[in-house]
């Protein structure tokens, strides 16, 4: 059989690690003839917590499941990882200004980074789903200087497939015959999802829609609010599904999109599109073989432009306050 592949997964005992590590070690990530290596980091008073889970874990019996390593030191946790994915962060908890989310997300990306740059695997991938999850990832990816920078993205798949079920819901489609979905930006309110580009069927899919009011008014604050509708609707964040997306996300990036379409990935910045250079920013891209290219030569119309540019500009923001928080 193939080699084991180490998966490192931070915030562990939290509500997505929960969904998370269990279809990873089902074998969700690259199918059951590759085993998993878990290697689960905690902050040190949810290790006994931790120590749960993997009872449970245990308790599955997971052929694909190869061992489980636990700790709150990220230096021991990320030795030779090939994939880190980065969930846990710290929650914007009430009265914390943006500015205090940033720093205390900061230390741990920081330390994150470091550890990563000086102990994964050379072919390490890092994806990162703890919020404000594209400039934690920027800044993680500053401080790992020796880990090639296109290893870093920041999950928006979530935001796209949410948008995959809102289209086949409004037409009538499968989520099968839904192709090249494409979320622009920051995974927050200002994120742009744009069914201009995208197909139901081989059909362009805003011509099949042909409602420019239901896609500015009802498709866009859908699918940017839908974390907000679920916390409403069960009492309890959206887990499940953003660990749904994040191993979405990690098989995209490591296995390859299908002919003829792609995938919506917070990635760094080249400046296509006209997206400031070193932001990471979500883009429609192909991958293959662990290797992302972003989509060129879409058409931009002036409607699209305005909301790539609004969401692009957040993320600045975002930048110019890690920066001088001295996080990067
Ligand atoms: P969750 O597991 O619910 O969420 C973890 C992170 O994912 C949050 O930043 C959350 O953002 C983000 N996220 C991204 N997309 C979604 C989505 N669609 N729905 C919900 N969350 C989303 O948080 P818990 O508090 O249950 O668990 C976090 C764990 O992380 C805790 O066990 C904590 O101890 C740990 N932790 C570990 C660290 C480490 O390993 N060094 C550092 C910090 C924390 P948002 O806050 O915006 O919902």
């Amino acid at each position: 059989s193939t080699p084991p592949v180490k998966v490192a997964v931070t915030g562990a005992a939290g509500q997505i690690g929960y969904s998370l590590l269990f279809r990873l070690a089902s074998g969700a990530l690259l199918g059951p003839d590759t085993p998993i290596q878990l290697r689960l980091l905690e902050i040190t008073p949810a290790l006994k917590s931790l120590e749960g889970v993997v009872m449970e874990l245990d308790d599955c019996a997971f052929p694909t499941l190869d061992s489980v390593e636990i700790g709150d030191d990220p230096n021991h946790i990320f030795d030779g990882v090939n994939l880190a994915l980065l969930v846990g962060a710290r929650p914007r908890t009430k009265g914390m200004e943006r500015g205090d989310l940033l720093s205390a997300n900061g230390a741990i990306f920081t330390g994150q980074g470091k550890a990563l740059n000086d102990h994964a695997a050379d072919d390490v991938r890092i994806g990162v789903t703890g919020n404000p999850a594209n400039t934690n990832a920027l800044i993680a990816m500053t401080n790992a200087p020796d880990i090639p920078q296109e290893r870093f993205s920041a999950l928006t798949r979530l935001d796209h497939n949410r948008a995959i079920s809102q289209l086949a819901a409004k037409t009538g489609s499968k989520v099968s015959d839904i192709t090249k979905m494409t979320i622009w930006g920051n995974h927050s309110a200002t994120q742009y999802p744009d069914i201009f580009h995208a197909e139901i069927g081989g059909k362009n899919a805003a011509e099949v829609v042909g409602d420019q009011s239901w896609i500015e008014n009802d498709f866009i604050p859908t699918v940017a609010k839908r974390g907000a509708a679920i916390i409403e609707a069960r009492g309890a964040s959206s887990a499940a599904s953003a660990a749904s997306a994040t191993i979405d996300a990690a098989r995209t990036w490591l296995t390859g999109t299908p002919e003829g379409d792609w995938a919506s990935m917070a990635v760094r910045s080249d400046g296509s599109y006209g997206v400031p250079e070193g932001l990471i920013y979500s883009f429609p891209v192909t991958t293959s073989n662990g290797d992302w290219e972003i989509v060129q030569g879409l058409e931009i119309d002036d409607f699209s432009r305005a909301k790539m540019d609004a969401t692009a500009q957040e993320l600045v923001e975002e930048r110019d306050a890690v920066t001088e928080l001295g996080l990067i």
